[in-house]
């Protein structure tokens, strides 16, 4: 699908297709082709290696609950054979839930909407929420803890 449509946290690449089923919003997407270098040798490649899809959930579009097929893909070195994962500012290593959707989810907390709230509007449990919370409180501790003596 061609669309001139920029979706928050999908700004780069494609949107390869949308569907509503179900009343969720499911959006397949992927990142244009591009040099990486290898983390094992340091030469750079291109070569791809082959795509994985990666389920990921993310803000509301639409007013709907929203779930990324991200396909992803792997390079291979050409130089020492190392297959690795491509660069993506959608999600972070291990986790399920993207960048975007825990950003929109800390300035709502930061804003003080209940958990069981927040839940419901995000379509996950308020334990998430919860775990959420605790994380943006133990980093913004680490924040204040590094501010220069006076
Ligand atoms: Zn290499």
């Amino acid at each position: 699908m061609n669309s001139n449509i920029t979706l928050p946290g999908l700004e780069e690449g494609n949107i390869l297709d949308t569907e509503v089923r179900e009343g969720i919003y499911y959006i397949r997407w992927e990142l244009e082709r591009a040099s990486h270098r290898c983390p094992q040798c340091g030469e750079w490649t291109n070569k791809v290696h082959d795509y994985r899809t990666q389920k990921v959930r993310h803000p509301s579009i639409f007013g709907r609950q929203t779930i990324i097929f991200y396909r992803k893909r792997r390079y291979k070195c050409v130089f020492c054979g190392k297959r690795f994962f491509e660069r993506n500012p959608l999600v972070k290593r291990y986790k399920r839930q993207s960048i975007e959707f825990n950003q929109v989810l800390s300035l709502e907390l930061v804003h003080g909407k209940s958990f069981r709230d927040l839940a419901t509007r995000f379509h996950t449990s308020p334990t998430t929420i919860m775990r959420r919370f605790d994380e943006i409180t133990a980093s913004k501790m680490k924040e204040t803890q590094a501010l220069p003596k006076k």
